[in-house]
């Protein structure tokens, strides 16, 4: 609320199951569900695992995880699609927004954003505009009036992800390395096939998540370009992702244990509730730019939001690095009796390499199983858990199911 009062306890609550607060991304109030069991259809249209079950307690029946088991002990992997679809708020992201005003009021940290290509299209939908609109300039704007020290881009990042990317597809066709190629980028695709594919584990791409690259460069290079002690540094991260919650917990993505690469998370809807709750006229914002240096980008990093950006510009930059020429577009089919399936062929310097973009861990399954069995010819393929990628992520703002919109 604008009082900034943000959990109310009743009294004489009978909570008849206990909330799931084992995870770093989701907590799940089994209290309020209400069987409509839509969070367990989106997981089945995703296919993650079929994480939620009916389970009958008495006469009451709600909808849990397998064996009840809390969700941080799951195979769930937090792509949180079960979220966007639940209308009552039985699953709802980890809110994090209490962490971000703290920081923001603590004198003593210099709090950096950076936005994701997919929040600046959907963040006006939070304030009533057409969905689609893009409000990149306002969105700065109110960032800055939130009162963050500096605003900066994941794009930039993202552009460092192609070409890290790119480079090691390269290098891969050059020195014989093991192909294909599987892009990296999606925390919950990557928890995925960990869990599922342990084996195939030599052949995703080794590069961070963009986000992560960011904070790395701002506690590293940026804050020695400030002259500041990286620990005084916050890095908050607004995502269309609730799977990127977890992924800045991983105790891997830190600088030793003193500091985490990014330290919040936040959603695109988490973003709206506080610029709401500070009172702010989002329509009524003059539009501004991001800081520099790290909020320059190049158009390439633009399309890491909807699903194939990420692998047409890897491509592009590795056909320029082996023939020294520009390819202007990659032109992915769609696959017939594959739903979330599109590939194209593209050849550079003599050779055909075979590309493929997925989306929905449904469709990953299948295409993974074929790697197994030796039976895909693909070279390279860019995987999304979402549907459509990062712009239906499952931190996007409400679509009630409507994937229309
Ligand atoms: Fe997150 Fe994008 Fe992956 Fe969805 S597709 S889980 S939004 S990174």
């Amino acid at each position: 609320s604008e009082l900034g009062v943000r959990h109310i306890s009743y009294e004489g609550d009978e909570s008849e199951f206990e909330i799931d607060t084992s995870s770093s991304s989701i907590v799940r109030d089994p209290n309020k569900c209400i069987r409509c069991r839509r969070c367990e259809t989106m997981c089945n249209d995703v296919q993650t695992v079929g994480v939620y079950s009916a389970v009958g307690r008495g006469f009451e029946t709600v909808v849990k995880t397998a064996f009840d088991l809390p969700l941080s002990k799951t195979a769930c992997t937090f792509c949180g699609q079960c979220i966007a679809v639940c209308p009552t708020g039985a699953l709802t992201e980890l809110d994090q927004v209490d962490k971000v005003w703290k920081a923001l009021n603590d004198p003593n940290q210099f709090v950096v954003v950076q936005t994701a290509p997919a929040v600046r299209v959907a963040l006006g939908e939070g304030f009533g505009l057409e969905p689609g609109t893009i409000v990149t300039g306002k969105m700065v704007a109110a960032l800055r009036r939130l009162g963050f020290d500096r605003v900066f881009d994941t794009d930039f990042a993202a552009d460092l992800t192609i070409m890290e990317e790119a480079t090691e597809l390269v290098h891969r066709i050059q020195h014989g390395g093991r192909l294909p190629l599987l892009t990296s980028c999606c925390p919950a695709w990557v928890k995925f096939f960990e869990h599922q594919f342990p084996d195939l584990l030599d052949i995703p791409s080794t590069c961070k998540s963009p986000h992560e690259m960011l904070g790395v460069l701002i506690k590293s290079y940026y804050a020695k370009t400030l002259g500041i002690d990286p620990k005084t540094i916050t890095v908050v991260s607004v995502m269309p992702c609730v799977a990127k919650k977890y992924e800045a917990a991983r105790p891997e993505l830190s600088q030793g244990a003193e500091t985490a690469d990014v330290d919040i998370v936040i959603t695109t809807r988490e973003l709206a509730r506080m610029i709401r709750e500070a009172s702010i006229h989002f329509d009524n914002l003059k539009e501004q730019e991001f800081d520099h240096p790290l909020g320059e980008s190049t158009g390439a990093s633009v399309i890491f939001g909807t699903t194939g950006g990420v692998l047409e510009a890897a491509l592009r930059t590795a056909y320029e690095v082996l023939t020294g020429e520009t390819l202007e577009k990659v032109e992915f089919e769609v696959l017939r009796g594959m739903d979330g399936l599109k590939e194209a062929v593209v050849p550079i310097a003599g050779r055909d390499y075979r590309a493929a973009v997925v989306h929905g861990l449904g469709n990953a399954r299948t295409i993974l199983e074929k790697i197994q069995a030796g039976e895909s010819d693909y070279d390279v393929i860019e995987i999304m858990a979402c549907p459509g990628g990062c712009i239906g992520g499952g931190g996007q703002p409400y679509h009630h199911g409507n994937l229309e919109i």
